[in-house]
């Protein structure tokens, strides 16, 4: 009897819908391969659906999303969209899905691809090979923390206020997902906070601190300040292996690893909860700078779509075979435009949809 997985696509803005075509035929792929039935419903998310029903994303839509086994996101936002309300912005739209699944664990692998290696800013010997897994609190934190906003005081000047607030609970829960993902690697935990400074930032290193100690004895824990953790990244970045840390830090600090390896058009990430979907999608933004010409990277979306197949799908190995195609065909030199390089091949999007599909097959 075959298997049927419910799948809800919101490919986005700019180059979203581009990309996540050749998620679709991958998908298409899997389902040939193995007998599941893909389920897809799709909806809009960021300006397309601000522009069709006034809000970034609707909850009709949370309520699919809600209902199926993982959420495939393609990007969101563009300049059209720079002068819409916050409440109401694209970005508005990523925020209230990953809050909505309550999503508060983003995975965010950092792999320098051997045949990518040239492409970093760092020489190839401090990143070929790299392989850093961030484990960014994504729910709580100074983005959603109250009070916030903007007041204008009774001198008339304004003040901008935002809350960094952490709970022992939300604390305790990412740990946990961080040891978890440690043990299936090297058993190496770095925790990154400032707390130096910050309240906040010290009852996130007490909490780790004790859970490690009461649970995760076998783990390599070591506490290391944001600030140090950025230097070190740029510095000597194959000394970490998993890099837990909270919302903002994880932010910046995955950003920094992102670009050790060369091309943001080649990253994926998820963002998981407790028994819900798992939500995935490519690290970079919509690319407006050359969204509509069919030259988009896919690969991100599609290393998204294999991190689904592993995590929320159950289905470990298609998401194997999803990667090694991936590594082969970089091996063989075929390339986008983001990641050209001297004696390589360059594709387009279908192009390098059609090298991955054909080595599949
Ligand atoms: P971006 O990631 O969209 O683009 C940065 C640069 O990388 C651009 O030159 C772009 O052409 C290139 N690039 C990105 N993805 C690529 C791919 N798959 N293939 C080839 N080249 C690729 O970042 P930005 O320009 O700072 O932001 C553009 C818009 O995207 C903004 O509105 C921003 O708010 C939004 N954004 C959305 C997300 C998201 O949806 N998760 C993330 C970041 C930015």
């Amino acid at each position: 009897m075959s298997v049927t997985k419910n799948i809800l696509m919101i490919p986005g803005d700019g180059i979203g819908p581009e990309i996540m075509a050749e998620v679709k035929r991958i998908m298409d792929w899997v389902s040939s391969d193995t007998g599941t039935i893909f389920n897809v419903e799709e909806r809009l998310i960021g300006g397309c659906s601000y522009d069709a029903h006034g809000e970034a994303f609707t909850d009709e839509a949370m309520d699919v999303a809600k209902a199926s086994d993982a959420v495939l996101m393609g990007a969101v936002g563009g300049p059209q969209w720079d002068g819409v309300d916050y409440d109401k912005r694209p970005e508005a739209g990523l925020l209230k899905i990953r809050k909505g699944l309550d999503a508060y664990a983003n995975l965010r692998p950092a792999i320098c691809f051997a045949a990518l290696a040239d492409a970093s800013s760092l020489k190839r010997e401090y990143v070929a090979g790299l392989d850093i897994l961030f484990v960014r609190e994504l729910s709580s934190g100074v983005y959603f923390g109250d009070p916030r906003g903007i007041e204008t005081l009774p001198d008339g000047s304004r003040v901008g206020v935002n809350t960094h607030r952490y709970t022992t609970q939300e604390i305790e829960r990412i740990t946990r997902v961080a040891f978890d993902m440690a043990r299936k690697r090297s058993g190496r935990v770095a925790s990154a906070d400032k707390a130096n400074v910050m309240e906040a930032g010290l009852l996130w290193r007490q909490e780790v601190t004790r859970i490690h100690e009461a649970d995760y004895p076998d783990i390599e824990l070591t506490h290391i300040l944001a600030d140090n953790c950025s230097m070190q990244l740029v510095k000597n970045p194959k000394q970490f292996d998993v890099i837990l840390t909270d919302n903002l830090f994880g932010d910046l600090l995955s950003d920094t690893a992102a670009m050790l390896t060369g091309s943001l058009g080649m990253l994926p990430s998820a963002s998981l909860g407790d028994g819900g979907p798992g939500l995935y999608e490519p690290v970079h933004g919509s690319a407006p700078d050359i969204a509509g010409r069919g030259i988009a990277n896919p690969i991100a979306a599609i290393l998204s779509f294999a991190m689904a197949l592993r995590y929320s799908l159950d289905m470990g190995e298609e998401a194997d075979k999803i990667e090694a195609a991936v590594d082969r065909i970089l091996e063989s030199g075929i390339r986008t435009g983001d990641i050209m390089a001297d004696n390589c091949t360059q594709v387009n999007t279908v192009g390098m949809g059609d090298a991955i599909l054909a080595h599949l097959n």
